[in-house]
């Protein structure tokens, strides 16, 4: 099992189940959204998390048609990526695990627009 939660602890999630299906994406709206370089995620099933704690602090932004992004509202840190088309499975992001994650990122997505700054 994993353990997450998010950057003001308001919210925590557990994970009952593999963590294999990893990514990096290098889309330009989970740049916009992380404020970073890219945004990490572990896809597992939905059955598999669980919100055990602050589910009313949790935010959703629909980014685009069918794809729901959710967020702490307190500190904004966030949470999940998921489309309502394959709602079984659900994107996790990687830096709110509190469970060290010990794989290696398995897959890279919209690399063409990863940014020229990355040492
Ligand atoms: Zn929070
Ligand atoms: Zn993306």
């Amino acid at each position: 099992m994993y353990t997450g939660s998010c950057l003001c602890g308001a919210v925590r999630y557990e994970i009952h189940g593999d963590v294999d299906r990893t990514s990096l994406c290098w889309c330009t709206m989970c740049q916009k959204q992380h404020g970073a370089a890219c945004g990490p995620y572990a896809n597992v099933a939905s059955a598999a998390l669980r919100i055990v704690a602050g589910a009313e602090s949790i935010t959703r932004y629909a980014s685009s048609p069918g794809v729901e992004r959710a967020f702490c509202g307190v500190c904004g840190a966030n949470l999940t990526w998921q489309m309502a088309d394959h709602s079984d499975r659900i994107a996790v992001t990687l830096g709110t695990f509190d469970t060290p994650y010990e794989g290696r990122v398995a897959h890279e997505l919209h690399t063409e627009s990863k940014p020229g700054w990355l040492p």
